[in-house]
């Protein structure tokens, strides 16, 4: 086995080794931060055999031609992404406003609501089978009232303002329950323990609202069951209702590809070693090895950009500070399975009226919630499908892990932020994690570029100045 070779004695001090493992966002943010220094030698390691940001991403042909689809499709909330949208404007990438409109419905009722877009201001609108309700019953009373029937007349006349005026009082209802819930989010701070179920509990938020609208659509964001929302940190959704009120969402105009040039231009492609898993990583005489490929590579720091799990999984470093606190922090974090779809088989919006599709098309099926994103010409894209797509009609399939927020993801962000701080001066120092989940928020590209910089400012400050 072949390994790296010391320098020769007297030698200038070598600029500090650093391999960034996992090339996601986290990792590729890392690697263009420290890169920007030009004080760092950065190799990049990632299983997959193409850069990870990019790796589920397809390139489709429709009627209008060949277009590159990102899988799975990242929006970003003005407000929110402060650290996301600083990055894409530095490395010059156009950002595309974005008005979603969305549909709300479930397997055992079918849609129930309709949110035209621009954040609201659009309005609402009858879902279809409520229209066709409305005007069966308008027909069978004007029908009634040409043969003379008077009273049939009426009562046909009746049932059609009563389906409309249900209708209409359940969307005066959310109306109410939105702008009371938003006004929640914006005067109270629930305590760092609070999970949403207590919060919403707590402050009597209706049990309809709550189930039908912010359960499932922070399920839909976070890509997980409605339990696990309800279980998840109070905080953590208001502070994305807070800081998102009335912004738009954004996208990169020319898909997460263009990024990922970007974010590479400082680092060789001999120093990207691609489809190459990471066995494990330990400290040997005051520096850290890493065995990737066959080979044992020595670095002055590694930073891990991989899930929590792969990251337990690798670290076989056998000081006190991994094995006891590092160790169990990583492993009580849990993470789900996600299946994203693209494809051109409309069956997945079976339980929607066809004037009810908008942008996004949440399905409620018990616990589980699926959203499909619909591209355009044909395409859709399907996360967690209720009913599976036609074979033929499936473009391309992917499963991702993604971390559920919970209290553990919590007490691992604190410790990680600890050490960043403490950069040379924390225990086993030189060994750096980052992560879309390694932040106190949601586990979303914001978690990543944040703590990207943390991570960079840590390896910063462990490092000595070098020629
Ligand atoms: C369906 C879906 C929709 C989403 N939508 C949004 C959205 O709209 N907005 C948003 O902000 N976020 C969204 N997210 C979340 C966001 O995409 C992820 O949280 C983020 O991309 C994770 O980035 P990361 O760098 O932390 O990790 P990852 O992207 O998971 O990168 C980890 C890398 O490590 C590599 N790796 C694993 N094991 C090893 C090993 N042994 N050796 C070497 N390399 C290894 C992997 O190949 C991978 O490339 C979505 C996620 C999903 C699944």
């Amino acid at each position: 086995m072949a390994a790296d070779s010391a320098p020769p004695p007297g030698a200038p001090p070598a600029r500090p080794r650093v391999a960034v493992v996992g090339t996601g966002l986290a990792g590729l943010a890392t690697a263009y931060y420290l890169g920007r220094d030009r004080r760092f030698d950065i190799e990049l390691f990632d299983s997959n055999p193409t850069i990870g940001l990019d790796a589920a991403s397809l390139t489709v042909t429709t009627d209008a031609g060949r277009r590159r689809v990102d899988v799975p499709m990242r929006s970003l909330a003005g407000g929110y992404y402060t650290n996301v949208l600083a990055l894409y404007r530095e490395l010059g990438l156009r950002l595309e406003r974005q008005w979603y409109s969305f549909s709300f419905s479930a397997t055992t009722d079918g849609t129930y609501y309709i949110h035209q877009g621009q954040g609201g201001w659009r309005g609402t609108r009858l879902p279809g089978r409520v229209r066709a309700a409305v005007r069966d019953a308008a027909v069978r009373a004007r029908k009634a009232h040409t043969a003379g029937g008077a009273s049939s007349a009426a009562r046909a006349a009746a049932a059609a303002a009563a389906v409309w005026a249900a209708w209409a009082s359940r969307t005066l209802f959310i109306a109410v329950c939105y702008i009371y819930f938003t006004a929640l989010c914006l005067a109270v701070d629930p305590p760092a323990d609070m999970s949403l179920e207590a919060f919403l509990g707590r402050w009597l938020v209706p049990a309809w609202f709550a189930d039908r609208f912010v359960v499932p659509m922070f399920a839909a964001m976070g890509t997980c069951t409605l339990e696990t929302i309800r279980k998840a940190p109070a905080h953590d959704v208001v502070i994305y209702k807070r800081r998102t009120f009335l912004q738009p969402h954004f996208h990169l105009r020319d898909n997460v590809r263009a990024a990922v040039t970007r974010l590479l231009v400082d680092i060789p492609a001999d120093r990207r070693h691609l489809g190459v898993a990471v066995e494990n990583v330990a400290q040997r005489h005051g520096r850290w090895t890493l065995r990737a490929g066959g080979r044992v590579h020595t670095f002055d720091h590694v930073v891990l950009a991989v899930p929590p799990g792969v990251a337990a999984a690798m670290l076989t470093d056998e000081s006190d500070y991994v094995r006891q606190t590092l160790m169990p922090l990583l492993q009580a974090v849990k993470s789900t399975v996600v299946e994203v779809c693209v494809h051109q088989d409309p069956v997945v919006l079976a339980h929607l009226h066809p004037d009810d599709v908008s942008d996004l098309n949440f399905v409620i099926d018990g616990d589980a919630i699926e959203s499909t994103h619909v591209l355009g010409h044909g395409v859709f894209q399907t996360t967690n499908p209720v009913v599976s797509p036609m074979l033929s009609g499936v473009l391309g399939r992917s499963v991702f892990e993604r971390v559920t927020r919970s209290a553990a993801v919590d007490a691992l962000a604190d410790e990680l932020a600890r050490r960043n701080a403490r950069g040379a001066a924390a225990d086993a120092s030189g060994l750096w994690v980052c992560g879309s989940w390694a932040w106190r928020g949601q586990v979303l590209l914001e978690g990543c570029v944040t703590s990207a910089l943390d991570v960079a400012a840590a390896v910063r400050a462990a490092s000595p100045k070098t020629r």
